[in-house]
């Protein structure tokens, strides 16, 4: 009895196990996009290729092998411009732009930034199945966004579009769909004593199937032959037994198994990786090692990307800038930032020059900065601003600071006569 009850259970589990099985292996058809479809996106794409910076030199691709995913890790205007026009290097090199062939909004919007027949600079240092420079023989994809943050389902639905035209073109499998965190490789450091993956962890969080893209490489090809060592994180994402990276891994946040190296990469040392403490201290990439010791980094300890670029984005607001959450002095004056001429205001009401601060960790959220001035020189009843800043009173960039701790443009000043004695003015330098 129980034996045959056993076996009727056994019995139903297998059917229902063989109708889902079913239901999962339906023709691909049922997911797979419509001509309509594809076409309506064909003509949605932005065509943001007049952008481009005059000096890239437009090489022809003889071969297409490898279509490459990144993630931008920068906003959408920072990306565009950065994929167009170059960007610095921590060498202090520009690069002439030409980053990738193409860009995908959070909100699925596509922008074609190189025309696909060209080379675009955007693998780097990499190599794929003993071939290096992937560049060379790839189409590069770029998603807006950062890797340890979940691509958003219109990206998903894009770029699977996206890689579908550029599949049908060039004749690639879904295996010839790669992350750049899987093709990049990097010389040894303080981790590898050898040539070894890491270099970058571009799109790790790229879940291939929620792009319609089937079965890919089991194992590395280039650690497998030893020409690179694994990285221990990345081999677990791409390679590992279990399906997906644990949440934990998709977080900027430090933690035993989450190092600055399995967050940033090879920019974890540079100036333009900011680190923000559990008690609000930040400091860069690359004070780190002389400051705190990169075994001492805290727990919970934020790591934030690229932000010299984000520093351009907020270069155009204005004289007066405030330290946002998350962001260092730096980022915000660059090389200036301790420079007489940088004039802080903190939130108790004290002012500072770059020049007198030593403790930059302590610089607390929201103090404000002007950069490129001198000053105070101090409104009294025979002193006037006029007296003081000349016809340029009005001024956008002259300063004044009033004691009720408040800061304001020249050109935001109603009434000059009702400005307060004690008021504060900061002319710029130049
Ligand atoms: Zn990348």
């Amino acid at each position: 009895m129980n034996g045959c009850k056993t076996f009727d259970h056994y019995r139903i589990k297998l059917i229902v196990v063989l109708f889902i099985s079913f239901l999962f292996h339906l023709p691909s058809e049922s997911t797979a996009a419509t001509k309509a479809e594809i076409s309506k996106f064909q003509r949605s794409i932005v065509d943001y290729r007049r952008q481009l910076n005059p000096k890239f030199k437009k090489i022809r691709r003889a071969n297409t092998n490898y279509i490459i995913v990144h993630t931008s890790e920068l906003s959408l205007n920072s990306t565009l411009k950065v994929i167009s026009k170059g960007k610095r290097l921590p060498t202090g090199r520009k690069t002439r732009g030409g980053h990738t062939h193409y860009v995908i909004a959070r909100d699925g919007r596509t922008y074609r930034t190189l025309d696909r027949r060209y080379v675009a600079d955007h693998a780097g240092k990499s190599m794929w199945n003993g071939k290096t420079n992937i560049s060379e023989i790839s189409i590069g994809i770029e998603l807006v966004g950062n890797h340890y943050r979940p691509i958003t389902r219109h990206q998903y639905r894009s770029i699977g579009l996206l890689i579908d035209i550029l599949q049908g073109v060039y004749s690639l499998s879904d295996r010839e769909v790669l992350t750049h965190s899987q093709v990049a490789y990097g010389y040894p450091n303080r981790w590898f004593r050898k040539n070894h993956r890491g270099r970058k962890r571009c799109a790790k969080n790229f879940i291939r199937s929620k792009a319609g893209l089937g079965p890919t490489w089991a194992y590395d090809p280039d650690v497998r032959a030893r020409r690179l060592m694994a990285d221990p994180q990345l081999a677990d994402v791409f390679y590992g037994r279990r399906k997906r990276q644990t949440k934990s891994d998709e977080t900027n946040i430090i933690s035993k198994s989450n190092t600055a190296w399995s967050i940033a990469g090879e920019d974890y040392d540079k100036r333009i990786t900011v680190y923000k403490f559990p008690n609000g201290h930040t400091y860069t990439g690359d004070q780190i090692s002389e400051k705190i010791g990169w075994h001492r980094l805290p727990a919970k300890t934020a790591v934030l990307l690229n932000q010299e670029t984000s520093m351009e984005e907020t270069k155009d607001i204005g004289p007066i800038k405030t330290i946002p959450v998350g962001r260092s002095a730096w980022s915000l004056a660059g090389k200036a930032y301790n420079r007489k001429t940088t004039i802080y205001f903190l939130p108790s009401g004290k002012i500072k020059y770059g020049s007198t601060i030593s403790n930059w960790g302590n610089l607390p959220v929201k103090t404000k900065i002007i950069i490129g001035y001198r000053g105070p020189f101090k409104i009294r009843k025979n002193r006037t601003a006029y007296h003081i800043a000349g016809v340029r009173f009005r001024d956008r960039n002259t300063i004044y600071y009033l004691p009720t701790q408040k800061i304001l443009a020249g050109n935001h000043i109603k009434n000059f006569n009702k400005l307060p004695s004690g008021t504060l003015i900061f002319l710029p330098i130049s």
